[in-house]
């Protein structure tokens, strides 16, 4: 587990800013440590502001909450950019859900970490595809840290790094994580999406 080289900003050393990632699969307790880490920060005295897009509407509006309801207040921005005008005075940024948004988070993130703000970006790493999602591999590339945590495949119980979707849905955001993913190790994801590709469509087995 990433160890935080620094939680606050002690007066003596000038304020610097860098950019942290965390990253994995459904289930894998991203936003768990997210709010580890945030919560560590306050604890240190700093101003700390989190966002998420406004599209993530699961869970209560204004909540980054995660999936064992340890909980804390966010701010739901249509666009990256807004962060640049609303993060103002913060020494930490946590983005939620990060790979909603679109590839200007790249920027926002950098400029944020360029003008003294600690960063924290959680999000998925790859889609339900296995492929690569939104801003995410770039941040992953220009962060100073990366922490990629794990889920356990529900069909082997190894370490799982892929969200399998369960429900017939090709829309690449489908909300309401619980009944429709699954957390699966490679082999198991490679196997389920065999068994998608050759199953016959439901609908034309029944008539
Ligand atoms: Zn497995």
């Amino acid at each position: 587990m990433f160890i935080e080289p620094r939680v606050g900003t002690s007066r003596d050393t000038p304020r610097r800013g860098w950019i942290e990632v965390v990253c994995g699969s459904m289930f894998s307790g991203k936003t768990e440590e997210l709010i580890r880490r945030l919560n560590r920060a306050k604890i240190a005295r700093q101003r700390v502001e989190i966002f998420k897009p406004a599209l993530d509407t699961r869970y209560h509006d204004h909540n980054v909450v995660s999936h064992n309801a340890n909980s804390i207040r966010s701010t739901p921005v249509p666009i990256a950019q807004e962060m640049l005008l609303l993060a103002g005075a913060c020494d930490v940024v946590g983005v939620d859900e990060a790979q909603f948004f679109d590839e200007s988070l790249v920027e926002v993130c950098t400029q944020l970490a360029n003008r003294g703000t600690r960063v924290i970006v959680a999000g998925l790493d790859m889609d339900f595809m296995g492929k690569p999602f939104g801003p995410m591999p770039t941040l992953m590339a220009i962060a100073e840290f990366v922490t990629k945590v794990h889920a356990v495949c529900v069909c082997c119980g190894e370490l799982a790094t892929y969200s399998f979707r369960i429900a017939a849905s090709d829309d690449k955001i489908l909300l309401g994580e619980t009944d429709s993913y699954e957390a699966r190790c490679r082999a198991c994801f490679l196997e389920g999406m065999k068994e998608k590709t050759t199953e016959p469509t439901v609908t034309a087995a029944k008539h």
